[in-house]
């Protein structure tokens, strides 16, 4: 049982019955549908008291607010509970009162698609279905492959050709058909599409498949808790389709409609100057246009973003804003992440901090505003793109005078 009563469609608002599966049948592939909950109902089980008062350490303690039901949730990989660090050293480098780092890559196939990937192969368990596939630019994929080999079902995975190492690597292991399209994200999702609508497998894509951004949402509560049941003025997230900043309002959303918080935190989406089609939206208040997808952050190398509406109105809607830094700036804050906070994310992880830096320059963010980053995916996985960001080891034979030369020349001692 779920306080799920209806979908809805963010183009033409029609409603569709809680059985519907996709997207609008009038708007078609744009009319991606939000999932719409009592929450008069849910707010007679799901009080301050009922935060406190959860044991399970994973997102499904949030389960009232989502829209699974409990039947297989004791079979999962364990998604969710991740750690809030405060940034002792970067609050001092920038000035800021209170800055946090949330990070996503301790989930269990290291990043924060385990959120929507999860509750996509219970759906598929819900349905009926021995398959689930989708389109990714490489975690959504790898993390759907880990779920669904942990629930024993079949996956299968198209990835654009430029797919990182580490990436291809995970799901391989999880046991995926893995599908390497010859071409960008766009032709490996063009591609899904037609073999989804063809072989009638349970459809994990971003925004098509309404429930991933009720996963994603449970970030938004784990903060409200880690904060002491307050939420930031300001959370800062990479973007791509628009399906995580979307998850991020819709949490805070539902806080809200429960009486819980007051107001949404501001949104700030983060994109790269080399693919920023919501930036220049944003900017113009034009319709998206599509781009190149031209950045090394792969995660966010969405040139026709699958989420406009419900990833533009959570900006709107919360009174954030989006800002795009260079490739340059994301490789920067790798480094500074990694040696001030211990810290090491992939590119589209380590955006929200180039990010920040950017809003806090332009006075978007200011230094006395309580902020949290998304660090979304860990820094394993894209090994080349870390080589480029912070260089190779110094390779020295086995003696002390070249030790002490290279040791003396970088002043690397403890003197
Ligand atoms: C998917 C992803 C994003 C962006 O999320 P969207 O829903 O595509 O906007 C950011 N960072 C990482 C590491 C991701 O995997
Ligand atoms: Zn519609």
């Amino acid at each position: 049982m779920t306080f799920v009563v209806a979908y809805q469609c963010t183009i033409c608002h029609k409603v569709f019955s809680p059985d519907a599966r996709y997207t609008c049948d009038e708007c078609g592939e744009d009319g991606i549908l939000d999932v719409i909950y009592d929450y008069e109902a849910m707010k007679t089980v799901v009080t301050k008291t009922y935060f406190k008062t959860q044991t399970r350490q994973d997102i499904f303690r949030y389960l009232p607010l989502m829209s699974v039901d409990a039947t297989h949730i004791d079979k999962t990989l364990r998604v969710g509970m991740t750690p809030l660090y405060k940034a002792h050293h970067l609050e001092q480098k920038f000035n800021i009162d209170a800055l946090y780092i949330k990070d996503e890559g301790v989930n269990p196939s290291a990043s924060l698609k385990d959120r929507a990937s999860v509750v996509a192969v219970l759906k598929a368990l819900e349905y009926d279905h021995q398959t689930i596939a989708c389109s990714s630019t490489g975690n959504a994929a790898s993390s759907l492959a880990a779920h669904a080999a942990r629930l024993g079902l079949k996956s299968v995975i198209f990835v654009p050709k430029r797919a990182p190492f580490g990436k291809l690597r995970q799901m391989i292991a999880y046991g995926a058909r893995v599908l390497q399209v010859d071409g960008d994200y766009k032709a490996a999702y063009r591609l899904s599409k037609a073999a989804i609508d063809k072989y009638g497998w349970y459809n994990r894509n971003a925004a098509i498949n309404p429930h991933m951004v009720e996963g994603k949402k449970t970030v938004a509560y784990e903060l409200y808790e880690d904060l002491g049941y307050s939420v930031p003025d300001w959370v800062v997230v990479s973007v791509g389709d628009g399906c995580t900043i979307a998850g991020l309002y819709k949490g805070f959303y539902d806080l809200k409609m429960l009486g819980l918080i007051n107001t949404v935190p501001k949104l700030l989406g983060v994109q790269s100057t080399g693919c920023n089609p919501f930036v220049t939206s944003f900017q113009t208040g034009h319709p998206l246009k599509e781009t190149e997808e031209d950045t090394l952050a792969d995660s966010i190398a969405v040139g026709k973003p699958r989420n406009p509406v419900k990833g533009m109105n959570a900006v709107h809607a919360s009174n954030g804003a989006f800002i795009e830094v260079s490739d340059q700036a994301i490789l920067a804050s790798m480094r500074l992440l990694g040696k001030t906070e211990g810290l090491f994310g992939e590119p589209a992880g380590v955006t929200s901090l180039a990010g920040l830096i950017e809003a806090l320059s332009n006075n978007i963010i200011k230094q006395t505003d309580t902020v949290v980053l998304l660090m979304t995916g860990n820094g394993l996985k894209d090994p080349k793109n870390a080589e480029k960001a912070l260089g190779k080891p110094t390779i020295i034979p086995e003696a002390m005078d070249k030790l002490n030369n290279v040791l003396d020349e970088s002043e690397d001692t403890d003197e």
